[in-house]
């Protein structure tokens, strides 16, 4: 399924299992695909497999509350968005959990229709924030490689024509477009794959692999195509 066909994937973290259901029900009404926990560690378990485009937070949480929750996400270099739900109308609150790297803040008991504009506000603006910008490259040269995206081909290091499959040349594409910068994890799977489940990370590791046998003259010591450990991938000229 082509990522914009997708529906968006929210993750609701609420203990109270009446208000769960509830916003659950509401959100896949609005046509979101709902996923329910109701723990802190439950949370950090689902980001690590699968793809949300936002999370739903409350801050008062069995195991681990919602801040720690949040910080930890953080500090894994995820940034989808949070929006933090909360009983304490305190400031004191507020700031701590925007501080710890939410989005945005809503204080119990909510008005539907404004929980339903914020998520709608957040999601839209981090997809234009991920959208590649449409470029009208169709050939690109580095190295003395040439890499043909719309003909699904490339001519290597050797000078000989490999053929690329259609993700081959999608990742080729969004590293490039990306140069000089590191291109996540996450991002990738998001905008090559498109799929909400996550393939393993070997995934990636191994188209890298591919492309290194086919652009480095070391692949030992590669010179553009480069794996930062725990956050992603960055292609240089
Ligand atoms: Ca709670």
């Amino acid at each position: 399924m082509p990522n914009t066909e997708r529906s968006s994937s929210i993750l609701i973290a609420e203990d109270e299992e009446s208000l769960r259901e509830t916003l659950k029900l509401n959100l896949e009404l609005e046509g979101y695909e709902v996923t329910g926990v109701e723990n802190g560690p439950d949370v950090l378990k689902m980001v690590k497999n699968e793809y949300f485009d936002l999370i739903i937070l409350d801050i008062m949480l069995p195991e681990m509350d919602g801040i720690t929750v949040c910080e930890t996400i953080r500090m894994q270099h995820n940034d989808v968005p949070i929006l933090f739900l909360s009983a304490r109308n305190t400031g004191k609150d507020r700031v701590e959990g925007l501080k710890k790297g939410g989005d945005d803040y809503l204080t119990k008991p909510f008005n539907l229709e404004e929980l339903l504009l914020r998520i709608d506000k957040l999601i839209v603006k981090n997809k234009r924030i991920r959208e590649p910008q449409a470029s009208g490259m169709d050939t690109y040269e580095f190295d003395g490689c040439l890499i043909d995206f719309a003909g699904h081909e490339c001519r290597d290091k050797d000078g000989a024509m490999q053929e690329l499959s259609k993700k081959e040349a999608a990742l080729l594409k969004l590293l490039i477009e990306h140069e000089g910068e590191v291109v996540s994890r996450e991002q990738i799977l998001q905008i090559v794959w498109g799929y909400n489940v996550y393939p393993t990370t070997r995934t990636i590791d191994n188209f890298i692999l591919n492309f290194r046998k086919y652009f480095e003259q070391d692949s030992r010591n590669p010179r553009h195509f480069h794996s930062i450990r725990g956050i992603g991938y960055k292609f240089t000229k």
